[in-house]
């Protein structure tokens, strides 16, 4: 008796939909790294038939695609680090980011057979992947001129703080971008999730929306049905025990929390072990039979503990949501010092993942 991870597909081609309608102008990537942020790879890749093509960060996750036959143009985020790599993305016609020399060279010394479709990758403020700005022109030289390069490069660039509306910095990067590759007339990319969300003039040729599509808001402070998203991963467990406690007693490991009168505590199945954050404070909510009751205590592997003087009629057996339908990832994330992305790719390998249409 544990955990179930319910996937809705309606609710992921919900807020694909709800990225194309924000981004009419744009084509769209559907970001599907990390096991589709914890959703599941080829569940969430062939559920997505609506999107133009794919991201994920590396060749393995792309070669996982392609192996079992989604033949969508599928664009690896960091590209290829090594000639393996590069031939696996030759054969499988994945496009791939160049975001360094070092790309370069191994394009230089490794000739292929098909060329393929590169992405010149600048770093514009991020400060993590990227061709620095005074080397950008080099390197669209040096690619647009290699033959194992197809024709057509392409430009790219990534957002640091877009989910701050307040942070001046995004429009510093959209500035440098545009004065960067403006010349190259060719097709650029530039918005995440929140770059679709907060900033219109990032929604360039094409849009690489992530954790929008599964539901949660990138935006601070926000949650994804303010911003007319659905949440596709409800993980839930259920009541396995209920005892009744006297006033001062200690609940769960080091004895954190203490009843503060005589009390219903209930035990639920689900913990960190499952994916559920340790340091969930007392206080953070779950939902039962529709109701928010406070987590207490330590959260476990197995088990956490629920206060349940708000549901004197809560039984053995109740289900619990611990997040998504009714309860936004994006509060239990926030309570537990993290962020709804962490959350969905942290459920882990035991949790049971069903998928419903509806
Ligand atoms: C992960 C990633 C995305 C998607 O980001 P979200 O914030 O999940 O929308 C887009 N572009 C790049 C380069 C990424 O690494």
């Amino acid at each position: 008796m544990g955990p179930t991870a319910t996937i809705k597909l309606s609710a992921l081609q919900h807020n694909l939909q709800r990225a194309a309608e924000l981004a009419p102008h744009s084509r769209l990537y559907a970001v599907i790294k990390a096991n589709a942020y914890g959703h599941g790879l080829l569940r969430a890749a062939s559920s997505l038939e609506a999107a133009d093509a794919l991201a994920v960060a590396r060749v393995e996750e792309a070669v996982l695609l392609r192996e079992a036959g989604i033949q969508k143009p599928l664009l690896v985020l960091e590209g290829f680090f090594n000639v393996e790599e590069l031939e696996a993305a030759s054969f499988h016609q994945l496009e791939v980011a160049i975001q360094q020399p070092e790309q370069l060279q191994i394009l230089r010394q490794n000739p292929i057979k098909k060329p393929i479709q590169c992405w010149l990758k600048i770093d514009t403020g991020m400060h993590r992947l990227g061709f620095q700005p005074d080397a950008v022109d080099a390197a669209w030289q040096f690619l647009s001129t290699h033959e194992s390069v197809a024709k057509g490069v392409r430009v790219m660039t990534h957002l640091a703080s877009a989910d701050d509306l307040a942070d001046p910095v995004s429009q510093h990067q959209l500035k440098l971008f545009h004065s960067l590759t403006q010349k190259f007339s060719t097709a650029t990319s530039v918005a995440n999730s929140a770059g679709i969300i907060g900033w219109p003039e990032a929604r360039s040729d094409w849009v690489r929306p992530g954790i929008m599509l599964y539901g949660a808001s990138p935006m601070q402070g926000r949650t994804g049905e303010q911003d007319g998203l659905l949440p596709v991963m409800t993980l839930k467990s259920r009541i396995i025990a209920i005892n009744s406690f006297t006033k001062g007693s200690a609940i769960g490991y080091s004895g954190t929390w203490i009843c503060p009168e005589d009390m219903r505590v209930g035990v639920v199945a689900a913990g960190y072990g499952d994916g559920y954050p340790r340091h969930a404070p007392a206080g953070t909510p779950l939902l039962v039979r529709g109701k928010r009751l406070p987590l207490i205590g330590r959260v476990s592997m197995d088990m956490l503990n629920i206060d349940l003087r708000g549901l004197p009629d809560a039984q053995v057996g109740d289900e619990v949501v611990l997040w998504g339908d009714g309860l936004a990832a994006e509060e239990i994330a926030q309570r537990a010092g993290t962020i709804a992305y962490e959350l969905f790719c942290g459920v882990t390998q035991r949790v049971v993942f069903k998928e419903i249409d509806g």
